[in-house]
């Protein structure tokens, strides 16, 4: 071949830049399902299946439009000609019998897959070319200019620049209604009574090939975490446009007002579950944002809720990336706060008493999804009261949800949600009481302890930890303006009681069982 085309499992786009010169009768793609990307971390079983089914059916649709596609795929059993292997690897033996000119390469979404690419076609070697993603509607140089000479980054900032670009929810040079953000007007409980009735999702059929996957994960991938019983991604661009606009008729309505709550057995409740299907390029940000901006317009829905989840896209998954690219790789190690604790085992069985996190982690491995108040203030925030150790953090959250990828993954979770790169994602770290729990779900009722409480027998293990974290972390978040006051609060504790709650937080601590270090999911 003239060119040979590298489609990394997350780049499942015909449009995408690598494609651009393609000839299919001088250029060939390559794509390859190796043992690696679902190890480095120990993946969620649906993590797996989607983005191998959604690779074989983007394989079919190349080769139905006349393109040749060499493809490695992966067999149920672990066979002696076909070792565990690597991308990279797979992708050196290849290339000696292929011989291509020249690779061509989307962006990839992990800096560590971008180097070990490089490398290996270093060393054949064989020159390599990365082409911008444009998926994304903004780019790493254009995020680097954006953060230049500020001394601090805000996610609201970069927002409203990217409103001005693209022209969405603009009236002119102003944006649409006034204000560019209307939470406000969202982020409200269910109350005693529970969400308002549900149209159900179309259920989206497994066809023969997405079968041969879940077989293939099921053996070959047994010992992983989550269950398989309930598949229910969309691993084709058809599936994810039926998702899409189930979303925006029946569930966008109301995004805005329930984006934060949260209800036991309810996984999705007013949200798109789109993510996946985004990351893995089947859908385009763009008509995304354009069918909520088109709902608001028709006057189907009100702004509030069209803004809010417009930011999502246009605002959050934007930036996440940039700040990704800005800081990698140093960005995985850092450690702001310090913590060194192990993850508690029950992470992988969702085995505790406290309710919250058993439902969450519960769902998770069996949907490999979470919504997003759930990963911040359920899993997250207990991890970071708890001082477990970031990278480990992190190692959980790629491996175990759906949509997963490094670039959006880890700001959110080390960053946001663990504080652990010291501000940059967020102003100050998310930290609660059980309390903010108890008003955002229903998950207390039916909890062995109270969210009022931080002492004794009864005392909800969130509430003791966040006390025991504002006096761990005091000198450091006194000096954070927006964290002062909460540490203010401290001071209304008597020694006594702040002796109390100290003894009752060591012990609590001392009593988590540590992930297994002998578990592959320990790695
Ligand atoms: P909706 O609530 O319907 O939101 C719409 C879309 O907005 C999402 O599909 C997503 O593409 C985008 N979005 C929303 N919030 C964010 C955000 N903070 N960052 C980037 N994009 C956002 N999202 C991932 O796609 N992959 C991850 O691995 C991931 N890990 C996370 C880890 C932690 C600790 C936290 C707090 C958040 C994480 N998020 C991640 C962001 C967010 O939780 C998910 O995008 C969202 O829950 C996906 O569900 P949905 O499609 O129903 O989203
Ligand atoms: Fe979670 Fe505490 Fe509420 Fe129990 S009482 S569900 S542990 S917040």
């Amino acid at each position: 071949a003239r060119n040979l085309v590298l489609v990394l499992g997350d780049q499942l786009d015909p449009q995408a830049a690598a494609f651009d010169d393609f000839d299919p009768s001088l250029d060939a793609v390559w794509m390859a399902e190796v043992d690696e990307e679902s190890t480095h971390v120990w993946s969620h079983k649906q993590r797996i299946a989607v983005f191998l089914a959604a690779m074989r059916h983007f394989r079919e649709q190349l080769r139905a439009s006349g393109i040749t596609v060499h493809y490695t795929q992966l067999t149920p059993e672990v066979t002696a000609k076909q070792p565990p292997s690597s991308l990279a690897h797979q992708l050196k033996m290849d290339l000696e019998q292929l011989r291509p000119a020249k690779l061509i390469v989307t962006k990839p979404g992990d800096h560590r897959v971008e180097q070990s690419l490089r490398a290996a076609a270093d060393e054949l070697p064989i020159p390599i070319e990365i082409r911008e993603d444009r998926h994304f509607l903004s780019t790493p140089a254009e995020f680097a200019e954006h953060a230049r000479g500020r001394k601090q980054l805000r996610m609201e900032f970069f927002y409203r620049e990217m409103r001005r670009k693209t022209g969405y929810l603009m009236n002119g040079d102003q944006p649409e209604g006034g204000e560019w953000n209307y939470d406000s007007e969202n982020r409200e409980a269910f109350g005693k009574k529970g969400p308002p009735l549900l149209v159900a999702a179309p259920k989206l059929k497994h066809d023969a090939l997405t079968e041969q996957v879940l077989t293939l994960v099921r053996t070959r991938f047994a010992t992983h975490p989550g269950k398989l019983e309930r598949f229910l991604w969309p691993v084709t661009r058809e599936q994810a446009l039926v998702l899409l606009e189930h979303f925006i008729t029946h569930l966008l309505p109301q995004f805005g007002r329930y984006q934060d709550a949260m209800w036991t057995g309810q996984a999705k409740l007013f949200h798109s579950q789109i993510s996946s299907a985004m990351n893995l390029k089947l859908l385009d940000p763009r008509e995304v944002i354009e069918a909520a901006e088109q709902a608001y317009r028709r006057g189907d829905v009100e702004l509030a809720s069209a803004e809010g989840f417009i930011r999502q896209i246009l605002g959050w998954r934007e930036y996440v990336r940039g700040i990704y690219w800005l800081y990698m790789p140093e960005y995985l190690e850092r450690n702001h706060l310090h913590a060194t604790r192990t993850l508690p085992d029950f992470y992988w069985t969702g085995e505790t008493p406290m309710r919250c996190l058993r439902e969450t982690i519960t769902q998770t491995l069996e949907t490999g999804y979470a919504h997003h108040i759930q990963r911040l203030m359920v899993t997250g925030l207990f991890a970071l009261l708890a001082g477990i150790r970031p990278q480990e953090v992190h190692a959980w959250y790629l491996a175990v949800y759906i949509d997963a990828i490094e670039w959006v993954e880890l700001p959110n979770t080390l960053g946001m949600s663990q504080y652990a790169d010291g501000g940059v994602m967020a102003s100050k770290p998310y930290v609660a009481t059980g309390k903010y729990i108890q008003r955002m779900s229903n998950y207390c009722s039916g909890c062995q302890f109270d969210p009022a409480l931080s002492t004794g027998e009864k005392a909800c293990p969130f509430t003791t930890l966040y006390w025991d974290f504002l006096m761990r972390h005091e000198a450091l978040l006194k000096k954070n303006q927006r964290m002062s006051l909460q540490v203010k609060n401290l001071a209304r504790l008597s020694s006594d009681d702040k002796q109390k709650i100290r003894d009752q937080a060591e012990t609590f601590l001392r009593k988590l069982t540590p992930t297994n270090s002998s578990q592959p999911s320990n790695r």
